[in-house]
């Protein structure tokens, strides 16, 4: 589906040299930062000229495709919002994507989890390989993501696994914890594992707005029940706005969680997200990130064609030497570019 943009820009076969560049500085002037604007033309090498221009000009080409043979690019306006994580090693984190279903449909997933997403299961074989390669490749936290892994009847192996290398996290709804998934949850090592759980405002309403009827109580009722078997509960919301996230601090505020027991982010524009905050490559502090499908630069988009690194997993140092290759290579672009366009 296509990005919905706040303007068009019929640019028709012009390119930078014939008069583009004026038209995109008139209209960024009506933009304002995180607006996107939408430009559609013939020529496919406008392409890389609005790619280095962007880079010169701190706005960001988040998206290109190709509709009807015109090609369309669409434009943020001004930069992401800071990226709290710049200063992390590439690899210091490991994302893992276990499977991808989910038992919620919520409507800005990142990656599309619904219940009627096919399972891709990254396996437990691959699970252990990757944890014990992890090990020497100085891997200090592995994240544990879905969709839903306690959909899965091996996470208690998966999670055993990854806890035994590094300090993990697993990301869940916090809905599934009876019966059986009570009883993998108990069996789980307390000491090297933490569990992140989604709720997105201090009361029902929003969070149930994006994930469902009676989703907020089922997932306090998780948090309650992580809490009195004795684990870390992270806390994290996904929000639409600053205010928004301001609300939700307030609560935890009020609630006593620290700091470290909280996550807010923003909604990003990826997945089934109709709306938030549009993120490109070079935006995103690579955080490497394993699917059934592949290694993925970030798990913000951990399905997404522009984020796959290598489809080859292993030898997992392979993979690690790719993502940081790529990344260097994003660096040297954005140094080369200050440098063409040093102006004083
Ligand atoms: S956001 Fe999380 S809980 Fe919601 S559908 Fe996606 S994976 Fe499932």
């Amino acid at each position: 589906m296509a990005i919905r943009a706040n303007i068009e820009l019929d640019a028709g076969a012009k390119t930078f040299a014939t008069g583009l560049l004026i038209e995109l500085i008139a209209a960024l002037r009506c933009m304002r930062p995180g607006d996107l604007m939408a430009v559609f033309g013939s020529d496919r090498a406008v392409g890389t000229e609005l790619e280095a221009w962007c880079r010169f000009t701190r706005n960001s080409l988040v998206d290109a495709t190709v509709e009807e043979g015109r090609h369309r690019w669409v434009i943020r306006c001004g930069e992401a919002p800071e990226n709290a994580d710049a200063g992390r090693p590439v690899g210091s984190r490991l994302w893992l994507y276990t499977n991808f279903d989910c038992n919620l449909c919520c409507d800005y997933c990142c990656v599309r989890s619904s219940p009627k997403a096919s399972r891709r299961a990254l396996g437990l074989e691959r699970v252990r390989r990757i944890a014990s390669e992890a090990a020497a490749l100085g891997v200090g936290e592995i994240f544990v993501t879905g969709g839903e892994p306690f959909l899965l009847a091996d996470i208690g192996d998966i999670l055993r696994a990854c806890a035994a290398t590094a300090s993990t996290t697993v990301l869940t709804n916090g809905m599934l914890f009876v019966g059986r998934r009570l009883e993998t949850l108990r069996g789980l090592p307390r000491d090297r594992l933490t569990l992140q759980i989604s709720l997105d405002s201090p009361t029902p309403e929003r969070h149930d707005q994006h994930r469902g009827a009676g989703t907020w109580a089922k997932a306090w009722k998780g948090i309650e029940r992580a809490r009195a078997e004795g684990f870390r509960v992270r806390l994290a919301a996904t929000v639409a706005t600053e205010a928004e996230a301001d609300e939700f601090s307030q609560f935890l505020d009020s609630r006593r969680i620290g700091e470290q027991d909280r996550v807010i982010r923003r909604i990003a524009l990826r997945g089934f997200a109709t709306k938030g905050i549009a993120l490109a490559r070079a935006d995103l502090v690579p955080e490497i990130t394993i699917t059934a499908d592949g290694v993925y630069w970030h798990p913000v988009g951990a399905e997404d064609a522009d984020l796959l690194v290598t489809p080859e997993i292993f030898p997992l140092a392979d993979a690690f030497a790719a993502a940081r290759r790529a990344f260097e290579h994003e660096q040297a672009h954005a140094h080369r570019l200050a440098t063409i366009f040093n102006c004083a």
